[in-house]
């Protein structure tokens, strides 16, 4: 609670410089995405923009809440990547790409800083939430990752909640879908993931005992084939999260985040390095991603609440909230001015 005294002392006008002395114990944060790609100002118009601001928002707050009430990180994780699996306008849960067969095949995982334990699934189609179904398995299998009818039968036997197929299908992904295939027939170059949105979602949070939990959850990328698993269910690639350095969720090119093990790169920079957050993922990021020709983007939360958001594609949903009383949310990138507080 240190910490909220400290912030009362600043607002009322008390010696700033006093602050970092008095800053003790790191400050309940949660950062999120909603995926990185080519987003840039004019994409969308400024209704679509608000009710992306307003979703936003919403897992923060469902998150941030969590923290608040004492709950731990990996329950607030789960809390808000819950809400953007089920808005329709992130490729995650209910609004996911299709793939190549115009089928939704869905990935998530999930992992706990203090622990070390993981959990993650591929390929599911009828799991209405499948971060709920990755904690399922961090939590209650000795195993770290299910596939397909696998993991959709640890589904039922955990009690989860089991959707036909067709409800993750919306008319704007089915769309796009059409789109794509077309595309890809005209010119096969077209199918490259440049001209995507990513639109995974993730979330990484800190509670009040310093414990440290990510999360990712994501439909994949439009036109995927014959059962391909992306970076968001591999543990070191679209999340990780270890007590000792950081935690971080990935959106983006998987194959280049699953070669280059991004997330686990970052955490390591930070604690073998001891490079600080930003460092470390702007290494990966711009230089590492970069040089092989991969995009994207990541969110990461270090264990004194230090936080960065760091991608090469125009834009990243993404938001913050922490007990420093920072919230923000924005989608394009740093000059774009498009930043909510
Ligand atoms: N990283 C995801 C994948 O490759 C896509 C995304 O970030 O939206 O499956």
């Amino acid at each position: 609670m240190k910490y909220f005294f400290t912030a009362f002392c600043v607002a009322a006008g008390m010696l700033v410089s006093a602050q970092a002395e008095t800053h003790t114990e790191p400050p309940l944060s949660i950062v999120i995405h909603g995926g990185a790609g080519a987003l840039a100002p004019g994409r969308y118009t400024p209704e679509q923009e608000a009710a992306f601001h307003a979703s936003l928002n919403e897992a923060l707050d469902a998150g941030y809440g969590v923290l608040e009430s004492g709950g731990s990180s990996v329950d607030a994780v789960i809390a808000a990547i819950v809400v953007m699996e089920d808005a329709p306008m992130f490729n995650a849960g209910k609004g996911s790409v299709f793939t190549r067969d115009g089928k939704n095949e869905l990935d998530a995982s999930i992992m706990n800083g203090k622990t070390m334990n993981a959990g993650a699934v591929a390929g599911v189609t009828k799991v209405k939430n499948p971060i709920k179904l990755a904690r399922e398995v961090m939590d209650n299998s000795v195993h770290v990752m299910f596939a397909r009818e696998g993991a959709e039968e640890f589904a039922k036997e955990r009690g989860l909640e089991i959707v036909k197929p067709k409800y993750f299908k919306t008319e704007h992904r089915w769309e796009s879908y059409k789109r794509a295939l077309k595309k890809e027939k005209a010119n096969k170059d077209a199918a490259l993931p440049h001209d995507f949105k990513y639109g995974t979602v993730g979330a990484v949070a800190l509670d009040a005992d310093g414990n440290i939990a990510a999360g990712t959850s994501t439909g994949g990328m439009t036109l995927k084939r014959y059962g391909r698993v992306g970076d968001a269910p591999i543990i070191g690639a679209g999340t990780f999260a270890d007590n000792n350095s950081c935690g971080v969720s990935s959106t983006g090119w998987g194959e280049y985040f699953i070669r280059l093990t991004i997330a686990r790169d970052i955490c390591a920079q930070v604690e073998y390095g001891g490079k600080t957050v930003e460092d470390a993922a702007n290494d990966v990021i711009h230089n590492r991603l970069k040089n092989l020709g991969g995009d994207g983007g990541v969110i990461v939360l270090g264990n004194d609440g230090s936080y960065a958001f760091t991608f090469n594609s125009k834009g990243m949903f993404r938001g913050v909230k922490n007990a420093t009383g920072k919230k923000m949310t924005a989608i394009y990138g740093d000059n774009a001015g498009n930043e909510q507080e």
